[in-house]
């Protein structure tokens, strides 16, 4: 008994020191999305259900191929800058626009079916605005979606930009093969009459362009979102003002 119990805190500190030695990325990803049970071996994230995703391939990405087959490393590469105010995104730093698409599927649905089987529809800002939206409820995102509109509801002054917000849609990035994470139903899109769209301004879809950066949205829309685990792709140098998506482990 008294061995069995020596044992049990041997083991104990060998798992809590090899935890400490995760990498960051690692251990933000445990901390965010508690329901998958996520391990590290060294080399592979794991889920619950067993499935493994390479955590770093090691290889150096920029532009398209980045965007196109980052590992899940890579989605930590730039970080978001949470709470700062009149950000203005450097050069190509678009924090959370870098996503593992295997992971995404993994947790939200590998396709339209299987997405729209864990949607649920919430009231958005029911005083406000009162429209229907439909949200995923892995990992209680609707949770978070419905705390954020019961805040962004006791502000009439922001009324004109919750307007008209759409959320759920299987669908690909314009000029890309990527799926949208409005495909994952994690992501809304307010009121695009007050929404500043890179590829509006350069009419492109070239990712190596010059853009000189817009926004109207109130700051006060972005802290309540990220207070929540969405980030703003208004934080982004390919900027999409109008986008909110639930990445917790940028956050934490
Ligand atoms: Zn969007």
């Amino acid at each position: 008994m008294k061995l069995l119990s020596i044992f049990s805190v041997l083991l104990f500190f060998i798992t809590t020191i090899s935890a400490q030695e995760y990498p960051k990325g690692v251990q933000k990803l445990i901390n965010a999305y508690p329901n998958f049970d996520i391990t590290y071996d060294g080399t592979y994230i794991i889920l619950k259900d067993g499935l493994k995703f390479i955590y770093d391939d090691r290889i150096k990405k920029f532009g398209e191929l980045l965007l196109n087959k980052p590992s899940i490393s890579d989605m930590f590469q730039s970080e978001y800058p949470k709470n700062v105010n009149n950000y203005i995104p450097p050069r190509n730093s678009d924090p959370g626009r870098i996503r593992n698409e295997d992971l995404m599927k993994a947790i939200y649905g590998s396709n339209s079916l299987e997405v729209q089987k864990n949607l649920v529809t919430i009231t958005w800002c029911p005083k406000l605005v009162g429209s229907k939206i439909k949200i995923t409820k892995i990992n209680n995102v609707h949770l978070q979606l419905q705390k954020i509109s019961e805040e962004l509801d006791k502000h009439p002054e922001l009324q004109k930009y919750l307007q008209g917000a759409t959320s759920f849609n299987w669908r690909i990035i314009k000029g890309t093969n990527r799926l949208s994470t409005h495909s994952f139903g994690t992501s809304i899109d307010l009121n695009v009459k007050f929404s500043n769209y890179w590829q509006w301004d350069c009419k492109c879809t070239n990712e190596d362009v010059d853009l000189k950066y817009k926004n109207q949205l109130p700051k006060l829309i972005v802290k309540i979102f990220e207070k929540h685990g969405f980030i703003w792709g208004g934080k982004w140098y390919h900027y999409d003002t109008m986008h909110f998506e639930y990445r917790p482990e940028l956050l934490i």
